[in-house]
């Protein structure tokens, strides 16, 4: 039997289905049990570790897992140096320094000389010293939150992404310091085999990361304007046109990049398209 590529995931948490996910879309088939703790792909040399996200970039650098998918956030703090290979683009948060509402802030300089909880405090020591400010660190793993009104600490850092948990604890957020979102890690050391399964599965991930950022774009116009449109929107390569039956309409397909798609739908209305459809593409490759 050939060997099998190894991954680790979350077993559960805010990474777990998104990871799982983005597997799916390769096109990887396997149970998904949330009891088991490894399991095997059906139609792809993959096998899957379900571990708790603490622990993944030790596994991938033990080798325990040859590639893993984590949060930057915990990557860096655990100062492990291993391969970034991709970033994912999902679970995006930021680490922010929040402080009691009370708390007349202006700069990162009024945390000097107070004692600031977080989970992370490794990223946020770095770039308290990039600022020149001395602060002290409470390492606690969980409910940061809480500390600045137990007398344990004077202000947290800590993840953020709507804002409503420091809200609800009566914190504001003063000061983004770091921006994080999920990556794939990988051993340094893996043998050329597994290699060469990492090189089909990020093949199948790059397509499946880049059709997210493009919309499929179908529309009628006037055939007088397809090179206005032409111009709008862009993309890949020239759009396709259809000659509509008994018509100067034209109908026209293309792919336009989500940042930009709604500027380009307003520019097309304008130019007089009509039946605007778009739909979501599944992969993409160049
Ligand atoms: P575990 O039990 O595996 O240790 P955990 O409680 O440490 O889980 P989660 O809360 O599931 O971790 O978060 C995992 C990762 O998801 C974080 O390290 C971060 O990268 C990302 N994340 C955290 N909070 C958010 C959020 N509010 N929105 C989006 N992503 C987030
Ligand atoms: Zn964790």
């Amino acid at each position: 039997m050939g060997k099998k590529l190894r991954i680790a995931i979350q077993s559960k948490g805010r990474l777990s289905e998104k990871s799982l996910d983005i597997i799916e879309k390769c096109g990887i088939d396997f149970a998904n049990d949330p009891r088991v703790l490894k399991e095997e792909a059906y139609n792809f040399p993959l096998e899957f570790l379900f571990v708790r996200d603490d622990d993944i970039p030790g596994y991938v650098d033990s080798g325990i897992a040859d590639i893993g998918i984590v949060g930057r956030n915990e990557f860096d703090e655990k100062q492990i140096p291993l391969k970034v290979i991709r970033d994912l683009g999902f679970a995006k948060c930021r680490l922010s320094v929040a402080v009691p509402n009370s708390f007349n802030y202006t700069s990162l300089k009024d945390l000097e000389g107070l004692r600031i909880a977080t989970s992370y405090p490794n990223i946020l020591d770095k770039v308290l010293k990039e600022n020149g400010v001395k602060a002290s660190y409470v390492n606690v793993s969980g409910s940061v939150e809480v500390t600045p009104f137990i007398g344990v600490a004077d202000a947290i850092c800590d993840l953020v992404s709507t804002g409503t948990t420091l809200k609800m604890n009566g914190l504001k957020e003063v000061e983004p310091i770091y921006n994080s979102s999920a990556i794939m890690i990988m051993n340094s050391e893996i043998d050329s085999e597994r290699k060469a399964i990492l090189d089909r599965l990020l093949l199948r991930i790059d397509s499946v990361i880049k059709a997210k950022d493009y919309k499929y774009v179908m529309f009628n116009l006037p055939e007088e304007h397809i090179r206005a449109a032409a111009q709008i929107v862009g993309g890949m390569k020239s759009p396709t046109v259809t000659k509509l039956f008994d018509s100067d309409w034209v109908s026209v397909q293309t792919v336009v990049a989500e940042d930009i798609f709604w500027s380009v739908f307003e520019q097309l209305k304008d130019l007089g398209a009509e039946g605007i459809l778009v739909t979501s593409i599944e992969k993409m490759t160049e």
